[in-house]
């Protein structure tokens, strides 16, 4: 008898391994590893989706096995290259296996599960429950069911006046399209013309065009083109008749449009020298991890073009990830325009089922090139000869959720797999990444300078404690706004960063002190003047700007502090002519949000483009020649020890979108720490120097790259009980570690509340701990025992976020 092992997608602890079921005589050709199937699942009996993890041919489990019930893949969805990922992938990241299985495929290929109730006997007048079958899905139970209507389910359930059914379903089904197509000869649809009557003037029209057009082949949308002045109906009566055949066709839901097509640029000789290298390493089949660091605009897209292009030649594929897609349209129209038609695209803006239609095609071999936000690094591509992280610093590789999976640790696997090199790319390395090229294990190539005659930005630093400021405004320092004013004079464009988005920070009365704040979380709510309301941006709780003091009813309560909505309002003010545009998560929430103002701006239909960090990414627009920076203190003034590699970060991404063209490009960087290493090597420009400067502090304070860090972290509906738990685990942590590790904590976290948990946290700093890992392993099993329910311990393994 064949045992198919199954992994059942409900990520907890108590289901996470594989559950044996018999395979029925007529499913074992299909029964494979990695195929999706139906199974009874739990004392109800009810079909769980799962994964089929190994076929074996006999069970050590004693009772009666299930049937699997069905197989809902001719193919498996996942081959045994991403079973084996997926298992690293839990072990790595202390995650559920389902939790990993389902993150490399598209959620079209996650079960829906359905609970709709039947009535067996009328239901009384105004009974609840009526509401539910109101509703245009009759009779469905919603996810979020208010706690009284699922209870009177329950009753009536038990009193046998309803029953209950599952369903499930996929959540998008390939998309099929009507093909029509001539199925008669040229003269036998001149014979028909001669039948018709005259006055049908919709079928002669047909036959004309049928008589002259044999054979045809087309979707309605074709025909109607091809035929103008023709009806779709019109070709469904033809197909009634025997004149044409019609067919049910799969098609792809394409997100991407065309792109004009491009030619590879002749490379300069350090372009040249580090593309010699990496294709060496490819053609010798070794999984080479290389760190490419390049100035900003020294062109390191040219040379992964190249390299992809290396790939494709020799019969292989290639992968590039990049850190948010909807930033960086540029970056995908580059690529599509090097490898017309063979390019798919991996993202979150992309539709369930446009993303399920890419993956086939990628799954499928139709594309040979990926290019894709984080979770592409699962791109189901086979031969991968070349993967690319660019932008490798970028905090949004790593995923926060389960699995808390860093996508430079997948494409390093992956290229274990593949015997394929990486390549990571960055002008401002991640301290991690340029230390290990340091010790060898990665190889550093670097491109220094711009090609051709493009000068790298001039950049200034404005002292805010002495710099002439504009009266009645937040900080905008007179030097800024009249380097705005030029560029306007001269038709040039501006680039403005502000970290912080919304209005106004806080809301605060003048007469008492009492600052306005969430209700859920531990911090103030900021206003929005335009839905005038003030929002948590924690937990999206929104209320309306209240006239009076909630506290002691003063009317005189004021909002302090600056988001880009207000600098936009006072800029206006200032410069009445400007066109300015705005980015940040409010203006751009939409899909497509993001696109439609780099369009926009990349257009010149606005002067200024004012916003978050999104403004500091990628961007390449030839007319931007200043870059202005409002508050470069925000991210430095975070209590993380990567406050100041993420500040020099963003400065320097920022500063490169200044004067990319044959234009010299500005940089004016306002801030009230003009003497931080971080802000004056970022104005330098010199990576170089900051990296020494930087390792110096982090091997004084014990910090990665010299430690590797975790985050242990729990949180609970009541304070005390979070505090009390955090300290046993710490005292059952304590004696396992080496005295080489350190403990910071417990402590709060920065914000100990959010949406009413209470977050404690540890983090361990170890160099090597061979018992650690089993430690924590244990640790999340006995989290799931009942006497700790309710908690929520979180295990993060070199976390990215400290508050
Ligand atoms: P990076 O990825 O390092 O920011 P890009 O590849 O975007 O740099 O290059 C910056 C600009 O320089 C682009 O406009 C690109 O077309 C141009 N460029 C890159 N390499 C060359 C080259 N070898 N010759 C001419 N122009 C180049
Ligand atoms: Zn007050
Ligand atoms: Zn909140």
């Amino acid at each position: 008898m064949a045992v198919a092992q199954v992994i059942i997608d409900i990520p907890a602890q108590q289901t996470n391994r594989p559950f044996d079921y018999e395979v029925p005589e007529n499913l074992t050709a299909l029964a494979v590893p990695g195929v999706r199937v139906l199974v009874p699942f739990g004392r109800s009996g009810h079909l769980r989706q799962g994964f089929i993890w190994r076929v074996v041919d006999k069970s050590d489990f004693a009772g009666q096995l299930k049937p699997v019930a069905r197989i809902l893949d001719l193919d498996p969805v996942l081959n045994q290259e991403m079973l084996a990922l997926a298992k690293w992938l839990a072990q790595d990241t202390f995650s559920f296996l389902i939790s990993c299985l389902q993150t490399m495929l598209p959620s079209a290929l996650r079960a829906n599960y359905q609970r709709r109730f039947h009535l067996l006997a009328p239901l009384a007048a105004n009974d609840p429950l009526q509401a539910l079958l109101d509703r245009e899905d009759s009779g469905l139970i919603p996810d979020n069911i208010a706690a009284d209507l699922l209870a009177e389910i329950k009753r009536l359930e038990q009193k046998g006046q309803l029953t209950i059914d599952y369903q499930i379903s996929q959540k998008t089904k390939i998309k099929q399209e009507k093909v029509f197509k001539t199925s008669l000869t040229s003269d036998q649809y001149q014979g028909l013309r001669q039948s018709v009557r005259a006055n049908a003037k919709q079928q002669l029209l047909l036959l004309d065009f049928l008589i002259a057009h044999v054979p045809f082949v087309g979707n309605s949308a074709t025909w109607l083109v091809k035929v103008p002045g023709l009806k779709a109906a019109t070709l469904s009566q033809a197909v009634k008749k025997g004149w044409l055949a019609a067919e049910e066709k799969e098609v792809y839901r394409q997100p991407l449009t065309e792109a004009t097509a491009t030619t590879p640029k002749k490379l300069t000789s350090e372009q040249q020298a580090a593309f010699t290298t990496i294709i060496k390493s490819m053609d010798q089949a070794e999984h080479t991890t290389f760190l490419l660091e390049g100035v900003t605009g020294s062109g390191k897209t040219e040379v992964y073009l190249d390299a992809m292009q290396h790939a494709l030649a020799a019969g292989q594929t290639a992968l590039m990830l990049v850190p948010e897609i909807s930033l960086t349209p540029q970056m995908v129209e580059r690529v599509q325009g090097r490898f017309p038609g063979q390019v798919a695209v991996l993202h979150s803006g992309l539709s369930v089922g446009e993303r399920y239609d890419e993956w086939r095609r990628i799954e499928r071999g139709e594309a040979q090139v990926v290019v894709g936000a984080r979770s592409a690094a699962f791109a189901p591509l086979k031969k991968i000869g070349i993967m690319i992280l660019d932008e490798e610093h970028e905090s949004s590789y790593k995923q926060e959720d389960m699995p808390r999976y860093h996508a430079r640790d997948v494409l390093l696997k992956r290229a274990e797999t593949y015997h394929c090199p990486v390549i990571l790319g960055s002008a401002t390395p991640s301290l991690e990444s340029r230390a290990r090229a340091q010790k060898g294990r990665y190889q550093l190539l670097r491109l220094t300078k711009r090609p051709n005659t493009i000068q790298m930005p001039q950049v200034n630093v404005i002292d805010m404690r002495q710099a002439d400021k504009i009266a009645g405004k937040s900080d905008l320092s007179k030097q800024l706004v009249d380097q705005l004013n030029l560029r306007l004079e001269r038709h040039e464009q501006s680039v403005l960063l502000l970290n912080r988005r919304g209005y106004a920070n806080f809301v605060l009365c003048r007469d008492c002190g009492h600052v306005i704040k969430c209700p859920n979380c531990d911090i103030s709510l900021t206003l929005h003047r335009d839905t005038n309301s003030l929002k948590c941006h924690y937990c999206g709780h929104q209320e309306a700007i209240p006239s009076a003091c909630p506290q002691c009813h003063s009317q005189n309560i004021r909002s302090y502090g600056s988001g880009t909505q207000k600098v936009e309002q006072e800029i206006q003010e200032l410069l009445p002519t400007a066109r300015i545009l705005r980015m940040d998560v409010d203006t751009t929430a939409r899909k497509g949000g993001h696109e439609r103002i780099i369009k926009q701006f990349g257009a010149h239909q606005a002067d200024i483009l004012l916003g978050t960090q999104m403004v500091a990414k990628g961007l390449d627009f030839p007319d931007v020649t200043l870059v202005g920076v409002i508050n470069a203190d925000t991210s430095l003034s975070l209590p993380d020890f990567r406050a100041s590699e993420r500040t020099f970060q963003l400065l320097t991404q920022v500063s490169g979108r200044a004067g990319r063209a044959d234009k010299q490009g500005e940089v004016f960087i306002q801030t009230y720490n003009p003497e931080n290493y971080a802000i004056q090597l970022a104005s330098a420009q010199n990576y170089e120097a900051f990296y020494q400067k930087e390792m110096g502090i982090r091997h004084q304070g014990g910090y990665p790259p010299y430690y590797y860090t975790i985050l242990i972290s729990v949180n609970y509906r009541q304070e005390d009980q979070a505090v009390q738990k955090i300290y046993q685990i710490q005292n059952w942590l304590q004696p396992q570690l080496s005295e080489a590790a350190i403990v910071l904590g417990p402590t709060a976290r920065m914000i100990t509340r959010i949406n009413n948990q209470y977050y404690y946290q540890l983090i361990i700093k170890y160099k090597s701990e061979p018992r650690l890992l089993k430690a924590l392993q244990t640790l999340i099993m006995k989290m799931q025992s009942k006497t700790n329910r309710g908690f929520q311990l979180r295990v993060d393994r070199e976390p990215m976020q400290f508050m």
